[in-house]
């Protein structure tokens, strides 16, 4: 039948033109050409069509198509693009809360619940998931059981942008987790320009210390049932907790209802910011002085702060919220509302705008405006009735030096930072006001314009990513050990001078600004100038042609093409090159050498420092990665940066010790060291306030003290210890 059917619509012209003249000695490619024809012709059966189908498909498998060789190279090429046409790397597009569950219970915050993060395409991503970066495992010991892991790559899950983000399921948490902790790692990669590291594993074997690649953070989504989230250096994990909300003031949670932290962005963005800051500056984990550890928070939180003005509807909402006024209270300004609300605060856990203050109120006081009243407590007649009231909070010179404790004291450093935000801001919406005013400046009362929410959302969203890029690029500039608030100043003007030199619009003023406002300086320049707080060379320069030397004999090719554990290893490869180097008197002079800050020994030796007599450890070779910026010019600056490390130990105080060193950015392209950022070994002044916090610390209250003895098994989690305390 389906032979008569061939050969009655054969009498067609499409058809008789690709007949070949001779059926048994027909190619295969002729016999195809004719398959094709029949099926395309209009009065074809359906079942011939599926019959002639079958024999092109199998044709297809069976017989490579050779194309005759033609043309010019470009002609080939353009061949060979049209056959295989590349497909744009797609993403992962996941469904998170933007914020957190809790925002879904209020009308007001409804729609802007849901985002989705385009998270880089893995090739190989397991169920977990699990990729090339991160593990998510979810058991959980509390309740004795585990969850069957998500599987991104399933085509009911890939297709629908992820799972729907739900308190109850086990699986979106995974999804959720997974998707906010790559979006951190990526604007990390992008703002440093190569590829992220886990801090290594650190083992001592027969005495010797041994550094292991990790290729993955672990998450623990459901690791704990308890007020807590942290990063654990010691497992290489983040562990999420869950907990009941507590009865009285849980906010938009009920009472009683469990509240998962691995919901919260700001919490999964700050752990995993806690661990990248790790990966780059282990020494960091030392709270050598009362800054590193509120160092670590402050920058956790910016980190999340910042990633939210990355997610278009809940900006632009609070942008229409606020008409543009990001000073006013909004969620932009807070982190962590959910877990702050469930744990008996009122409002969220940290709020860097302004805070919630008590206020005795009148019978007839009305609501502010900011909606907040109606949470209030119902009035007893008997009692002064108190409301509770958002109110901005202004700086203050005295708020560094007042605070004392590691969370208060980072909290004056975002504050700072975001301080410094807002006024970029301001001054770069400034025009657009004036625009849409007709020149006066002050916008009519009741909802400003969708083009003006829209325009002033692109501004905010623009300078918040620039802000994001100069923090994480600052870090490249920060000393080996031992940072301090003003040198991470001292770190953000040279690292924003380096990319943009034209300061069109005052960045560096307004950072320099918000931390004076704060009472935060650097103290060791003259002037708080964006010019003098630039970092400086070393004032011995080093030999440019032994450094040119050295660099030769490194690869140096670590950026984000390359395979991380290759980067890894490429990096161990590259201090102990750069360590025989430091150490060979020919290439480096003993004044060089203390022009750096360091001592050059062949093995451990006592020495004294002040009063304090120890033995002094060998240099050490900390890290050494490579930077590559593009800058707005287009520039690309690349700079290899190196931090060496120094340790002395007192001998009473085996304990203790007191490291030195410094960071050395080194030009690529000229050889020449361009800054160096140093902390001495041989400092008594360190010395002294390293000792006088040691003590603090064994007199302060609860678990801290276990942060400072780097011999104690608890050292291994100080940010359990660290979260715990503010729970
Ligand atoms: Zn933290």
């Amino acid at each position: 039948m389906l032979e008569l059917e061939a050969l009655q619509l054969s009498q067609s012209s499409a058809v008789e033109s690709v007949m070949p003249a001779d059926a048994a000695t027909a190619s295969r490619a002729q016999v195809r050409r004719l398959s094709e024809a029949l099926i395309a012709h209009p009065r074809a059966s359906k079942s011939l069509r599926q019959a002639l189908g079958v024999a092109v498909r199998r044709d297809q498998v069976s017989v490579p198509v050779t194309l005759p060789v033609m043309g010019n190279a470009v002609q080939r090429l353009q061949l060979e693009h049209a056959k295989s046409p590349k497909v744009p790397q797609p993403a992962y597009r996941l469904r998170v809360y933007a914020y957190d569950p809790s925002l879904g219970a209020r009308l007001k915050t409804l729609a802007i619940n849901e985002a989705t993060l385009d998270v880089r395409w893995e090739e190989d991503l397991q169920p977990g998931p699990i990729g090339e970066y991160i593990e998510v495992i979810d058991i959980d010991p509390a309740s004795q059981c585990c969850y069957a892991p998500v599987d991104l790559n399933h085509p009911h899950i890939l297709t629908r942008s992820g799972l729907s983000p739900s308190e109850a399921s086990p699986q979106f948490h995974q999804q959720m987790t997974y998707a906010v902790a790559m979006k951190t790692i990526e604007h990390f990669e992008a703002a440093l320009g190569r590829v992220a590291l886990w801090a290594p594993r650190e083992k001592t074997v027969d005495g010797e210390r041994h550094n292991e690649y990790v290729q993955r953070l672990r998450i623990y989504p459901h690791a704990l049932r308890a007020k807590n989230a942290y990063y654990s250096p010691e497992r290489k994990a983040l562990l999420l907790g869950y907990f009941t909300a507590s009865g009285s003031n849980a906010g938009t949670s009920l009472p009683g209802g469990v509240v998962f932290t691995a919901t919260s962005h700001d919490i999964v963005a700050h752990e995993t910011t806690h661990a990248l800051l790790d990966g780059l500056h282990r020494r960091f984990r030392e709270a050598t002085n009362p800054d590193v550890f509120a160092f670590h928070e402050a920058f956790a939180d910016i980190v999340a702060l910042f990633q939210h003005f990355t997610l278009p509807e809940a900006l632009r909402h609070q942008i229409a919220e606020t008409r543009g006024d990001l000073e006013k209270q909004n969620l932009l300004g807070q982190l962590a509302v959910q877990f702050g609300e469930a744990t008996g605060r009122y409002g969220a856990l940290r709020d860097y705008i302004g805070k919630v203050v008590k206020v005795k109120a009148g019978r007839d006081d009305e609501s502010d405006g900011n909606g907040e009243s109606d949470d209030a407590e119902p009035s007893d007649p008997a009692k002064p009735r108190e409301k509770e009231i958002w109110v901005r909070q202004e700086p203050k010179r005295t708020d560094y030096e007042s605070a004392t404790e590691a969370h208060d004291r980072g909290a004056v450093l975002v504050a700072a930072v975001f301080d410094a935000f807002l006024q970029v801001y301001r001054r770069r919406t400034l025009d657009l006001v004036r625009l849409a005013t007709a020149g006066t400046g002050i916008l009519p009362k009741g909802a400003i314009s969708a083009d003006l929410v829209g325009r002033l959302a692109r501004e905010a969203s623009k300078v918040a990513g620039q802000f994001l890029s100069i923090c994480i690029r600052a870090l490249d500039y920060c000393p080996p050990v031992d940072l301090t608030f003003g040198e991470y100043l001292r770190a953000l003007i040279t690292a924003d001078a380096d990319l943009v030199p034209d300061d069109k619009y005052g960045y560096r003023t307004a950072f320099i600004e918000a931390f004076r406002n704060r009472g935060i300086y650097p103290w060791d320049v003259k002037h708080l100038s964006p010019g003098s707080l630039l970092w400086e060379p070393p004032p011995l320069p080093l030999q440019k042609a032994n450094v040119r030397a050295v660099l030769n004999q490194m690869s140096i090719d670590w950026d984000m093409s390359v395979k991380r554990e290759a980067a890894y290893k490429s990096s161990e490869k590259n201090a102990k090159i750069f360590w025989h180097w430091l150490m060979d008197p020919k290439q480096v002079s003993e004044e060089e050498i203390a022009a750096l800050g360091l001592l050059r020994i062949d093995k451990p030796r006592p020495d004294k420092i002040g009063a304090w007599a120890g033995e002094l450890r060998r240099i050490e070779i900390h890290s050494v990665r490579p930077a590559r910026r593009v800058g707005p010019d287009g520039n690309i600056r690349s700079d290899l940066i190196v931090e060496i490390t120094q340790s002395f130990r007192p001998s009473d105080r085996p304990d203790l010790r007191l490291r030195g060193g410094c960071t050395l950015l080194i030009d690529l392209a000229t050889a020449e060291v361009r800054y160096m950022v140093r902390k001495r070994v041989q400092s008594p002044d360190r010395l002294a306030s390293q000792l006088e916090q040691l003590k603090l610390a064994r007199d302060a209250p609860g678990g801290l003290r276990s942060n400072y003895f780097a011999s104690k098994p608890a050292a291994g989690e100080p940010f359990a210890v660290m979260h715990r305390v503010h729970g």
